[in-house]
């Protein structure tokens, strides 16, 4: 049995006919996942990133296993106008913005700060919300709160309809035409491939490894933990800096935060917003907003019922892995091939 196989298996073929629910009114995952570890955040002193750019090799080269590898021509949509086909495939090399293929990138600012000119470097990713809205607002449960605070699409489920993007303050996760369930199901009608951004190193946490970006970094820039111990960090390197914080409050709080020398005012008036480029504008709660709160809840239960099978889907190729380890220990003792 085959990843779709088994999700069809699970009743998710019958996402197929949830298709012909009204984009308005689906919904998904939880509000506010529990935790029960507790939200695990990143800090990244900017005061010491010289924008090496080691951390964006160490995500390529982490992740390289995940990248998408679609199926070309593309179906064509129907209506023809409705989803445009987004290819990255045949510019796997850039990594300058946000795409499928380069989930980290490094902002570069040349500003003025109290009368100096200072030049500073900003590693940029997916903000990891507390509560995030890309989870909260996906139709099919395809993005999801882990307990550790990291945000996760899962490539298995996702429709690539980028519903994600557009309720994402930052709109950080990029399209694949080409790739994913959907040509298993309504290619012509469902979505247009899959989402990605980043997830933290999804398989890395899952051993026990530090993310590839912050166990990289030659500088230290990035550090990892509690979200509350993260915060105190924050304050106290700000205060020593002297320095500006952004993460505390953005979108209801984020567990990526920033420590910067330079205002983020001023680093936002250097660095609009563009496609794959996030700004830096402060942003207000997007979860709080009623019209938001009553389509997530209202959908909470197809949320629930996805999110079982995600779980269901995560024990199945558990034991599958197990059981694939058993079979190649013996073979590696003998010094076969696994
Ligand atoms: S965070 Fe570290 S590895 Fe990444 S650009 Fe800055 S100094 Fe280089
Ligand atoms: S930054 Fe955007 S993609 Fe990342 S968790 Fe927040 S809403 Fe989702
Ligand atoms: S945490 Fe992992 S996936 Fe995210 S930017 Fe760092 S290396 Fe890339």
């Amino acid at each position: 049995m085959n990843r779709r196989d088994f999700l069809k298996a699970l009743g998710l073929a019958g996402a197929g006919a949830a298709c012909t629910v009204p984009a308005s009114a689906v919904q998904a995952a939880p509000i506010a996942a529990s935790s029960p570890g507790g939200d695990q955040a990143t800090l990244f002193d900017l005061s010491q990133c010289v924008g090496c750019g080691a951390c964006v090799e160490a995500c390529r080269e982490a992740n390289a296993n995940r990248f998408p590898e679609p199926l070309k021509p593309f179906p064509p949509m129907v209506p023809t106008n409705r989803a445009k086909p987004e290819d990255w495939s045949d510019k796997r090399g850039v990594d300058d913005r946000l795409t499928p293929y380069n989930w980290l990138f490094v902002q570069h600012f040349a500003v003025e700060h109290e009368g100096r000119a200072v030049e500073l470097h900003m590693p940029r990713r997916c903000m990891h919300c507390e509560n995030p809205p890309c989870a909260n607002l996906c139709p099919w449960g395809a993005c999801a709160k882990e307990d550790d605070g990291a945000v996760e699409i899962s490539a298995e489920l996702c429709l690539g309809g980028a519903k994600c993007r557009t309720v994402c303050p930052w709109h950080i996760p990029q399209r694949q035409t080409g790739v994913g369930l959907y040509l298993d199901l309504l290619p012509s009608l469902a979505g247009n491939g899959v989402m990605y951004k980043c997830d933290r190193c999804a398989p890395r946490r899952a051993r026990g490894e530090l993310p590839a970006c912050i166990e990289a970094c030659p500088f230290g820039v990035q550090s990892i933990g509690p979200r509350e111990e993260m915060i105190a960090k924050a304050r106290e390197l700000a205060a020593a800096m002297p320095g500006f914080i952004y993460g505390l409050d953005e979108n209801g709080g984020t567990n990526t935060i920033y420590v910067s020398p330079v205002p983020f005012e001023t680093l936002a008036a250097a660095a609009p917003p563009a496609p794959g480029r996030p700004g830096l504008a402060r942003v207000g709660d997007s979860m709080a907003d009623s019209n938001t709160l009553a389509a997530a809840v209202f959908l909470a239960p197809v949320a629930g019922l996805l999110a079982g099978a995600r779980q269901a889907w995560r024990a199945w190729t558990g034991q599958a892995d197990a059981r694939a380890a058993k079979r190649e220990a013996p073979a590696k003792e003998d010094g076969h091939d696994a």
